[in-house]
């Protein structure tokens, strides 16, 4: 499978159940935040998601952030959900994600990544070894970057769909 490709895509972060953490044998969650938990930069978490991360832990799921973004945005984000975080992760280098993994204490086998973006989500997820789930993010950033960014993540999940079955 390419290093692109994720290994599920869900519509959003609550579309994620226990059922299907416990078919892929998963017991730890490695979250981003912008466009997977909340919209970009906001401090604000919706009800949805917070009776879906109650959800998780009621289930045993170990849950932990690692973000892209700086230490003032994540750290009262991430004091707000009571979790651990890594901030300025790097995604897709291997340091945040690596330090995330051995918070968690569990083998890579059971962690899986959830995140919006397929060229650090995804990318980082799948190269250190780690089940990568992709959301649809919460929207679509503006400017000619973002564009040619989103263009080529269509690209791959082209051939996500060809190669899986889509969930809802
Ligand atoms: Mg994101």
């Amino acid at each position: 499978m390419s290093i692109y490709t994720p290994d599920l895509y869900v519509s959003k972060i609550t579309k994620v159940t226990p059922e299907l953490l416990q078919r892929h044998h998963l017991r730890g969650l490695i979250l981003d935040i912008d466009n997977t938990l909340t919209h970009h930069n906001s401090q604000q978490v919706g009800q949805d998601v917070l009776d879906w991360i109650q959800q998780m832990r009621a289930q045993g799921i170990a849950l932990t952030i690692v973000s892209n973004n700086n230490r003032p945005r994540v750290t009262p984000f991430a004091a707000k959900l009571g979790m651990d975080f890594v901030a300025n992760g790097c995604k897709p280098l291997p340091f945040g994600m690596k330090k995330a993994v051995a918070r968690l204490q569990l083998p890579k086998e059971q962690i899986a990544v959830i995140g919006d973006q397929i060229y650090t989500d995804i990318v980082g997820g799948n190269a250190a070894g780690l089940f990568t789930i992709l959301v649809e993010p919460f929207e679509q950033e503006n400017g000619w970057f973002f564009a040619l960014k989103r263009r080529l993540e269509a690209h791959h999940l082209r051939h996500y769909h060809r190669s899986k079955e889509e969930l809802e």
